[in-house]
């Protein structure tokens, strides 16, 4: 899309939360058509591959990337809170979470390329539920929360239950993303971030894992997982987590691992890979990952 299809769509810059949220509302009870642009990398592009098809009904996009409730980052009481509208480029160089959510910062590096990294935001990556999300597989590992806001208040979604099939989520159309939110790791907690793809920036992932562990004496003790382009939707690996939780992770088979994340996912053909080689570097992904934990654990 040139500058000059853009300037076509109606256009607003809401100056508060309150305000964006009244507009969503009025114009969904209108049955008026609404878009919420950040950084505008998924919906512009997206915007090229399919045009509107009635130039006279466009929708009516609102600006949300400098809302203030929308930005930032914080800590506070071993809490992240990111605000939806924080770029993947704010992310990776935040001090805190460097240290304390490695998977998140070393995800964000791996996004596209630095263009990219200044552009995208967290809620974009959320909203627009790609299969291929890296920043929903990080923050899934993370067990994070998504919280939304509309005129009847905000509510929290936990991202696990976020999406509710191929680019589908649970927002409504009178709710933005306003921030997502997640207990830090421990520190020394095992933390990986792998995405496997066909060059190093601007490859969308053929596989890609999140992963977070914390091992008490052997035993897991936090199991988080994220996956990407593996189903329709990022997926939490529901059988693998349950294995990270083991009494004793010494005794977890690479048997046991293979059948669990081939039980957890669901991936096909596609323009960047095949179900079978997903199937496999999604495995060995898992088995490699506990392979660390039980050496970290001295297992
Ligand atoms: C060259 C290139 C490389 C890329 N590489 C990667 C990659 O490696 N990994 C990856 O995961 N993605 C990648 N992407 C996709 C994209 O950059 C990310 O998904 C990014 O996070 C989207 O954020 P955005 O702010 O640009 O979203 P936008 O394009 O502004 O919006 C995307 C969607 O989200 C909605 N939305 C935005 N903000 C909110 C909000 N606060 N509340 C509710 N809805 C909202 C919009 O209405 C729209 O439907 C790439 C894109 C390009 C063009």
């Amino acid at each position: 899309m040139n500058p000059a299809e853009l300037a076509l769509y109606p256009f607003e810059r809401p100056g508060t939360l309150a305000e964006l949220c009244r507009t969503l509302s009025a114009r969904a009870g209108r049955k008026e058509k609404t878009v919420l642009l950040a950084g505008g990398t998924d919906w512009i592009v997206e915007r090229r591959l399919a045009p509107p098809e009635d130039p006279n009904d466009l929708p009516l996009v609102l600006d949300v990337s400098r809302l203030p409730e929308l930005r930032g980052i914080a800590v506070a009481k071993e809490i992240a809170t990111i605000g939806a509208a924080a770029t993947f480029l704010e992310i990776r160089s935040h001090p805190v979470l460097s240290r304390r959510a490695p998977v998140l910062t070393a995800m964000a590096r791996d996004v596209g390329a630095v263009q990219i990294q200044a552009r995208g935001t967290l809620g974009g990556n959320l909203a627009s539920a790609s299969p291929a999300a890296d920043g929903a597989a990080a923050l899934m590992a993370l067990d994070a929360d998504v919280v939304l806001a509309s005129i009847h208040g905000e509510r929290r979604v936990p991202l696990t239950q976020f999406f509710t099939g191929y680019r589908a989520t649970r927002r409504a159309e009178d709710e933005a993303i306003v921030r997502v939110e997640f207990t830090l790791p421990r520190t020394g907690a095992h933390q990986v971030w792998r995405k496997v793809g066909s060059r190093t920036a601007q490859a969308i992932s053929k596989v890609a894992l999140a992963a977070v562990a914390e091992v008490e004496r052997g035993r897991g003790v936090r199991s988080g997982f994220g996956m990407a382009s593996v189903a329709p939707v990022t997926v939490s690996l529901p059988t693998v987590r349950a294995l990270g939780l083991a009494p004793s992770l010494a005794s977890v088979s690479d048997e046991e691992l293979d059948a669990a994340t081939r039980r957890d996912i669901s991936p096909i053909d596609d323009l960047r890979s095949t179900a079978a080689y997903r199937l496999h570097v999604a495995s060995a992904l898992v088995k490699g990952f506990f392979r660390e934990l039980r050496t970290a654990a001295g297992s």
